[in-house]
């Protein structure tokens, strides 16, 4: 029967504690920050904007309110949750 053993605790690293140290600082009230990493920046893309007069003019907006730390690495992390209210019907008694 094979034993199990339980590993000893070992020391983090530098760049452990800096991140811990990062994860511990408290966010200020209402700031936006990503639920996956713990970013803050907030990327908006748009797709085929035109220049006018000096100016960004038209264009679809693909990508809102994503985080752009999250992008970087490939993956699509909306910071802004797009909660769908579900309407019911009242039921007469
Ligand atoms: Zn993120």
């Amino acid at each position: 029967m094979p034993k199990f053993t339980i590993p000893e605790k070992t020391e983090l690293n530098l760049k452990e504690k800096i991140y811990l140290d990062i994860k511990s600082i408290k966010k200020p009230e209402g700031m936006i920050q990503c639920n996956r990493c713990g970013g803050r920046t907030i990327m908006n893309t748009v797709t085929g904007a035109f220049l006018k007069n000096g100016r960004k003019v038209g264009g679809t907006k693909t990508d809102k309110n994503a985080c752009y730390h999250c992008h970087m690495q490939g993956i699509h992390s909306p910071m802004i949750p797009t909660i769908k209210i579900v309407k019911t019907k009242k039921i007469k008694k």
